[in-house]
């Protein structure tokens, strides 16, 4: 069995740890979100990646969902002590350790996907992990600043320091028509018996996936089923719904089907409260999908599995 699966962050890890579980035999390959990435203090950040990366090879801090167990924060207090920021985005010692490895092989001309897979070495994660592209895509917001006005800026800063408290007028995946799928990725979604969405934001991670010219293709020609992120009218965590607000599209689990669209999705998993949700051309399945642990995390990953292999044949 082999299972291609693209990823975001926290969710899509939670996720794939139960894949793991309930398929132990598959071969996964996590298509990972780059979207995200940001240079801080002259180094380079995938926190998607490492949050999979991380939570697979169980370095993951559980409570928080990212970020390094038995984590420190000297270096940053060092760097605030000498007024260098940005205060807002939280690397610990041990995490910085990761970024450093990756700064260096990238300077030294090895390409993100190569770098990935060197850190992966020590994590052992169990599943293939490739990121979209190693061409750099930065998914950027524009919001109406009361002091600055309309402008652009990074995800990170718009998540993280704004908590999306400014309304986004837009969101753009920066560089990704230009971008080609890293070498992998299309292989391995030709090679897949499935494809499974994880509980992903729709937007700023699968969504940024899908742009990069080549993916979204290769995955519609598979039997695609996924999870929803969306319960009832929100988010099970996090601001997914600024995001899909941002877009014109309705925080609800229908609506995030919808916006994915039967040419792409042929399978939609969606939580008891949303029972009785039809979508045009989709098989949809209500079950529990909360990940409330090992054991409802995995039971989701299985139903996911169940029912791509019942639309696949
Ligand atoms: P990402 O890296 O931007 O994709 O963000 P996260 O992984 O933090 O969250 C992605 C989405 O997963 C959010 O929209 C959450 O609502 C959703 N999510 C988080 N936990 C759960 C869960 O236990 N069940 C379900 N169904 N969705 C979840
Ligand atoms: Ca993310």
């Amino acid at each position: 069995m082999k299972i291609v699966a693209p990823a975001g962050g926290i969710g899509a890890a939670r996720f794939l740890r139960g894949l793991r579980t309930a398929a132990p035999e598959a071969e996964i390959t996590v298509i990972g979100n780059t979207g995200d990435d940001i240079s801080l203090f002259g180094l380079r950040v995938c926190p998607d990646l490492d949050t999979v990366m991380y939570t697979l090879g169980g370095g993951i801090n559980e409570e928080q969902g990212w970020g390094r167990a038995d984590e420190t924060f000297a270096v940053k207090a060092e760097l605030a002590e000498y007024g260098v920021g940005p205060g807002w985005f939280g690397l610990g010692d041990r995490d910085f350790a990761t970024h450093i490895v990756r700064t260096q092989m990238l300077a030294a001309g090895y390409r993100l996907s190569a770098v990935t897979e060197a850190l992966c070495a020590r994590w052992e994660p169990g599943v293939r992990l490739i990121p979209m592209t190693d061409d750099q895509v930065e998914t950027h917001v524009v919001v109406d600043d009361p002091e600055h006005g309309r402008r652009a800026i990074h995800f990170q800063e718009w998540w993280v320091r704004l908590r999306a408290s400014l309304p986004a007028v837009s969101i753009a995946p920066v560089g990704a028509e230009d971008a080609k799928p890293a070498p992998g990725v299309l292989d391995a979604i030709a090679a897949a018996d499935v494809v499974l969405f994880p509980p992903s934001n729709p937007v700023v991670s699968i969504g940024t996936i899908l742009s990069v010219p080549g993916i979204r293709d290769a995955l519609a020609a598979k039997t695609v089923v996924g999870v929803s992120p969306i319960v009832g009218d929100a988010p099970v965590r996090g601001m997914a719904d600024a995001c899909l607000t941002a877009i014109g599209v309705e925080t609800s689990a229908r609506a995030v089907a919808e916006l994915y669209g039967p040419s792409l999705l042929d399978g939609w998993l969606v939580d008891e409260a949303d029972a009785g949700v039809a979508v045009d051309g989709v098989a949809v399945r209500s079950l529990p999908l909360l990940m409330k642990d090992a054991a409802s995390t995995e039971a989701i990953a299985a139903a996911a599995l169940d029912l791509a292999r019942e639309l696949a044949s």
